[in-house]
């Protein structure tokens, strides 16, 4: 009987790592590397599967969704995807991955694919019921945690993907599940990515789709400077809020250190204003890991 491994990259750090500890805790194993493109990552994504590529080396392959997000736009009546209407997860990642390994199912064969989903995250990943995937979890079998993770990329040579200097998720430039200061910081990154995710969400609107990107906000108010400068300024405020809370915490321990630096707070509570004390969101497993 055939049997595959296969295991997908996102272009985040989660994924990469676990290719890494793979590599290396199974050299045998004839892994497939895949990464499903929607044609609309971030030009760092690429950067990054490339190095992850030398390093690995084998090839990941570049799974083609076939048709793009305009052509999948337009079938759903130009609604924008949102949260409740996830429908580019499952047209252009889902399905393409699906499509590639349902002739191994189809013949009788076994598809096993590894998932990055960690021994400190409490949610599930892609479960693969319907396509007769079988999923296994290594980082949750052997106790990886965040820690595990950012050490294996380290040890590595790889290190983490650069856009998580100013964003700390991978998928599209456009991704409804990125928080305002995420949009602010993709338009000072990358001004001509936020001018197209503005003109997709002018088409939809001018179709009547009832979602914007971003809640309750359309991206050509929210790249007003007016605008700009007080979402950075609310962010501030919450990370310091954040900052003063795990020190409330901390100081619980009676071997607390009133002279902790904020990095080494970071460090302990893995801080970030956009996710709380903890990264661990309601956001898409299959698109950012
Ligand atoms: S990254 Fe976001 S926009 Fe892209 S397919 Fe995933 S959920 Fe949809």
């Amino acid at each position: 009987m055939v049997e595959r491994y296969v295991l997908g990259l996102s272009g985040g750090r989660d994924s990469a790592a676990l290719a890494v500890f793979m590599r290396d805790r199974y050299p045998d194993l004839p892994i497939e590397y895949f990464f499903t493109d929607t044609g609309s990552e971030l030009p760092e994504v690429y950067t990054y599967l490339d190095r992850l590529e030398a390093l690995l080396g084998r090839p990941i392959l570049r799974l083609d969704p076939g048709r793009d997000f305009l052509f999948w736009l337009r079938e759903y009546n130009h609604f924008l995807p949102s949260v409740q209407q996830r429908w580019c997860t499952r047209q252009m990642k889902l399905r393409p991955f699906e499509r590639w390994v349902r002739p191994t199912i189809d013949a009788g064969g076994r598809v096993i694919a590894f998932v990055a989903i960690r021994a400190d995250e409490d949610r599930a990943g892609y479960k693969g019921e319907t396509s007769g995937v079988e999923v296994r979890l290594p980082f949750r079998d052997h106790g990886i945690d965040k820690a595990g993770v950012i050490r294996l990329l380290k040890d590595s040579g790889v290190g983490m993907p650069a856009y998580y200097r100013w964003r700390s998720r991978s998928g599209c430039t456009f991704c409804f599940f990125q928080q305002k200061i995420e949009w602010v910081r993709l338009l000072r990154e990358h001004p001509e990515k936020y001018e197209e995710a503005r003109l997709l969400e002018k088409t939809a609107i001018d179709h009547g789709s009832p979602y914007t990107w971003s809640d309750d906000e359309s991206l050509e108010a929210m790249a007003d400077p007016d605008r700009i400068a007080e979402i950075e300024a609310e962010y501030e405020k919450r990370l310091e809020r954040l900052k003063v809370a795990a020190r409330a915490k901390l100081r619980r321990n009676p071997y607390f250190d009133e002279n902790i630096s904020d990095g080494e707070l970071d460090d302990l509570f893995d801080i970030d204003a956009v996710y709380g004390l903890s990264e661990v969101s309601s956001s898409c497993v299959v698109c950012h890991k």
